[in-house]
């Protein structure tokens, strides 16, 4: 396995592949890898002749007051685990070298990123689906993988690679959960004893949600209504939002009538974790 930070480097090697034939896989991280970003990492080394993470903190995603300058970088935890999977190419680059000075360029992925998670992160999904981009430029995987724990982004992302022409097959893959349910994040390590136990309410609410569609209740505001109480109870959660959307366009549905995907973001304590369940 070989760690590059340079992305003309990086560039090259790639383009060298691409005229061997070789079939690229690509899993964009920030690093702190757990079992979830493992689950990809497998995906794509089990389809691929050659796999490249990118382990990167991608400043530009993260407001003001957020926690870029807390998020974890254990680099070199990373690399071992990533050896251990069978990794060949481990993209780590410099800030200043994907954001030289005079970068100016952003891109929008309109509709789609305003809403949900980007009414409160705001300039959250620019960062991201620009920060995309670049990687997809930089690598020119024939398969990039994402997680649906983040479905708003793969919905970004999926729109932004259908609306540029860009050469890649996006593939998603399940959210992996701790047995208690809760949603593998990079952020769970902010969690205190107490945060945690409370942060188990993200899953029973979805779980409840689906009982009740099952029953038979197909009234979206009723659902979220009943989620919310649920979710209040514990002293540290606070909501940004529930939402039952349409699972390509993230637009809401009011009545149930087939596939949808019910969403949330939820501060426990100073920590913003999302999940979300597809029905
Ligand atoms: P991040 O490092 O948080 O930017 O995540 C990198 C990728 O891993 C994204 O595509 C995430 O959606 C995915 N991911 C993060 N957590 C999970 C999880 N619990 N299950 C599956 N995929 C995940």
């Amino acid at each position: 396995m070989i760690v590059i930070s340079s992305p003309i480097k990086m560039f090259k090697i790639c383009k060298k592949m691409r005229l061997e034939r070789k079939k690229i896989g690509f899993v964009p991280t920030m690093g702190a890898l757990h079992e979830g970003h493992i689950s990809l990492i497998k995906e794509a080394r089990r389809e691929n002749d050659i796999v490249v993470v990118s382990i990167f903190v991608n400043p530009i995603q993260f407001g003001p007051k957020e926690d870029l300058k807390r998020y974890p970088c254990p680099i070199n935890k990373d690399s071992l685990l990533c050896k251990k999977e069978g990794v060949d190419f481990i993209f780590h680059p410099d800030g200043n070298l994907m954001y030289p000075e005079g970068f100016r360029t952003r891109v929008v992925v309109e509709g789609i990123s305003d809403i949900l998670c980007g009414k409160y992160r705001p300039g959250h999904f620019k960062g991201v689906a620009t920060v995309v981009l670049k990687l997809f430029n930089i690598v020119n995987p024939d398969v990039a993988y994402f997680g649906q724990k983040d479905a708003q982004q793969a919905a970004i992302i999926k729109r932004m690679a259908l609306d540029l022409n860009i050469r890649v097959k996006i593939k998603t893959m399940p959210i992996v959960r701790e047995k208690t349910g809760l949603a593998l994040s990079s952020r769970n390590i902010y969690l205190n004893g107490q945060e945690k136990a409370d942060a188990l309410v993200l899953f029973q609410s979805l779980n409840l949600a689906k009982s009740l569609i099952n029953k038979g209740i197909r009234d979206a505001d009723k659902i979220i209504n009943i989620m919310r109480q649920l979710i209040q109870k514990k002293d540290t959660a606070q909501i940004d939002y529930i939402a039952i959307v349409d699972i390509d366009s993230l637009e809401h549905i009011k009545k149930i009538t087939g596939n949808c995907l019910i969403v949330l973001a939820v501060w426990i304590g100073k920590t913003r974790l999302i999940d979300n369940i597809l029905i």
